[in-house]
């Protein structure tokens, strides 16, 4: 099955990428998801943008309405189907899966506060990522608040700066330089997105602004190109399932559930898993209920969920089963498809989930 799964996938046929979004506290984490959410939600009609299980979903149609700006765009081509952006910064499920299997997220964002430079938390953030070898782009944050910065919203923020005055545009290369020298006391080469000499050795800096969304649509675009340029080979969608448990929260008439980003396969109504528990044993339990917020007009309405028979990576879900009440977040699920019987398989490494399905249901 595994084999037969590897076999089908193909560089046609890719996943949304799973982003995060890390860095110091008060780099602007937050604020940078809430400008992603709301000008997505803006941009209304090309395709909106849903928010999901502890994720945001920005599909491509989205994002190609948000890098318009972005000079150059027009000769890329978007084969990702979009971003699912994890939406709590700095969730416990990532730093969780420091030492084990592979990571959650396949691109990082890493949040740096221009005027402050690299901090204790941003240093661990770093660390943490190149512990994973997770590639990562750096939102140089907060640009608004140079000297004398004069706020052009809609443009590349190449243009931008270049059309700063020389006080501002000094302002900024001096502590851009210096954010530089900080990567390398880090051991990190680093560079301005659009001064990088190659991609693959040298992490983009991107300036950016939360409040008045400058840098946003080139921070989009770089993200979009850099999965597609490095990550094709893992974005490819595979039946192998892989998903991992966010959050196990009680929800009234629900009863126990889990909030989980589906990062690759398909989860459905009915399938029997497997998962790790807290006491170091596992639970054996049906999906009853594949649950996802109701498609957004307005940003998040409470515990208003639709019923999915069938989701698809990479997406974000709660389940609703029985016996959940255990059951560890920040754990890396995966799925034996084709008849497994569950008890007595690999749950000995207390990280997978199991799914058993008969072959003939997997086609
Ligand atoms: P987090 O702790 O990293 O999630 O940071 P927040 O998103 O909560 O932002 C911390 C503070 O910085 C808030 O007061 C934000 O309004 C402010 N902030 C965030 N991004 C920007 C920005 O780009 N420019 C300015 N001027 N302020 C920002």
């Amino acid at each position: 099955r595994k084999a037969e799964a590897e076999k089908n996938r193909s560089v046609s046929n890719l996943r949304a990428a799973v982003i995060c979004v890390l860095g110091h506290v008060d780099t602007g984490k937050t604020k940078i998801l809430d400008k992603l959410r709301r000008t997505s939600v803006q941009a209304g009609e090309a395709g909106g943008i849903t928010q999901q299980i502890g994720a945001t979903n920005v599909p491509i149609e989205n994002i190609k309405e948000q890098t318009k700006i972005v000079r150059g765009i027009s000769q890329t081509e978007f084969r990702i189907p979009g971003l699912l952006i994890i939406d709590t910064p700095g969730h416990a499920s990532f730093s969780n899966l420091r030492s084990r299997g592979s990571s959650l997220c396949d691109m990082a964002i890493l949040v740096v506060d221009i005027m402050h430079g690299l901090e204790e938390q941003t240093i661990e953030s770093l660390n943490l990522l190149k512990a994973k070898k997770t590639p990562f782009v750096v939102a140089l944050n907060k640009i608004d608040r140079l000297y004398d910065w004069s706020t052009m919203s809609r443009k590349d923020v190449r243009d931008i700066i270049s059309s700063q005055g020389p006080n501002t545009q000094n302002e900024f290369q001096t502590r851009t330089k210096q954010v530089i020298l900080q990567f390398a006391e880090q051991g990190m080469n680093a560079a301005l997105f659009y001064e990088n000499p190659d991609p693959k050795t040298y992490v983009s800096l991107v300036p950016t602004s939360a409040i008045t969304g400058e840098g946003m649509g080139n921070l989009l675009a770089l993200l979009v190109t850099n999965c597609q340029s490095m990550l094709a080979k893992r974005l490819m969608f595979s039946e192998e399932l892989q998903a991992t448990v966010l959050e196990v929260k009680a929800i009234t008439g629900l009863g126990t559930t889990i909030d989980c980003i589906l990062v690759n396969g398909r989860l459905r109504e009915g399938d029997t898993v497997v998962m790790a528990t807290s006491d170091g044993g596992s639970i054996v339990t049906q999906i009853r209920s594949l649950l996802m917020p109701q498609p957004m007009k307005e940003l998040r309405v409470k515990n208003d969920y639709i019923e999915h028979k069938e989701v698809v990576a990479a997406q974000g879900v709660k389940i609703a089963a029985k016996d959940l009440e255990k059951v560890i977040a920040g754990k890396i699920l995966s799925v034996e498809s084709g008849g497994v019987v569950c008890s007595g398989q690999p749950i000995i490494s207390g990280l997978n989930i199991l799914v058993a399905r008969s072959p003939d249901e997997v086609e």
